[in-house]
């Protein structure tokens, strides 16, 4: 090893060491080099972008079932985040929450959700992403490869980093792909997700029949939520070791009947 690599080497090691925040959602150290506030104010600048270009719904029954969902959703994350909810009129079976409590759903997901259960699971799943702080986490990864990378107080829109910014909150460039994160992160918003729809009131069991729904579509645009989850199956047998604890939860909240989603 050569004075120079140990240098580096101890450098890299300190920076990860100091930098490491724990989820107080799994207890699990993350390594963190970007805050929360900066993280956040990405986000929210990417959100601006995105509904600036997007089509944003002006159905007001579909809205308000939507953003009703989401706020049950937020309040049982628990998380103080400025939280806002948008519904986009696209053909994109997906729905997003980026850092700082920014989330949209695609028409194109209605029928698939199909109930406010299903919904419900899936903004469970996007929430969660966000406040176990994948993105920063995958954010800081990239900052370690692309050593000098800085985005104190970068503009999203003018960073010479916004492809890395916008991969890191899973969001393609053009906005049009969406990126998944590893199946570690996916399993984690999976379990995470389930506790928020069962707190929020909405039955856990149709998380499962959710993701086999999602599990039968063809196509060559795969959600991001199916992204890493190449066999519903596994899927369906991970979430169902979680069920008993997610029972608990809904039977201990306030509980929303299952009803079907209006037409988007
Ligand atoms: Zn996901």
């Amino acid at each position: 090893m050569n004075m120079k690599f140990a240098y580096a080497s101890i450098l890299t090691t300190t920076i990860l060491a100091v930098s490491c925040v724990t989820s107080p959602e799994t207890g699990r150290r993350q390594l963190s080099l970007v805050s929360d506030s900066e993280m956040n104010s990405m986000g929210e600048q990417a959100y601006k972008d995105i509904l600036s270009k997007g089509k944003v719904s002006q159905k007001p029954q579909l809205n308000s079932e939507i953003v009703g969902i989401g706020k049950r959703i937020a309040t049982a994350s628990g998380v103080n985040y400025e939280w806002e909810f948008s519904v986009l009129d696209e053909d994109q079976v997906n729905a997003f929450c980026l850092p700082g409590g920014k989330v949209a759903v695609y028409t194109a997901l209605i029928p698939v959700a199909k109930t406010n259960a299903g919904l419900a699971a899936v903004l469970g799943h996007e929430v969660a992403h966000a406040v176990l702080r994948h993105s920063a986490e995958r954010m800081s990864q990239q900052m370690v490869m692309q050593q000098g990378m800085n985005i104190t107080g970068a503009i999203f829109q003018n960073s010479q980093y916004r492809d890395i910014i916008a991969a890191s909150m899973g969001i393609g460039a053009n906005y049009g792909v969406f990126l998944p994160f590893g199946r570690f992160e996916e399993s984690e918003a999976d379990r995470v997700g389930l506790e928020y729809m069962a707190k929020a009131g909405y039955d856990p069991r149709e998380a499962i029949t959710l993701w086999e729904r999602m599990g039968a579509m063809g196509g060559s645009r795969p959600p991001e939520i199916l992204s890493t989850h190449p066999d519903p199956s596994n899927r369906a047998k991970a979430l169902a070791k979680h069920m008993d604890k997610a029972m608990a939860l809904y039977n201990a909240s306030i509980k929303q009947p299952t009803t079907q989603l209006p037409k988007p």
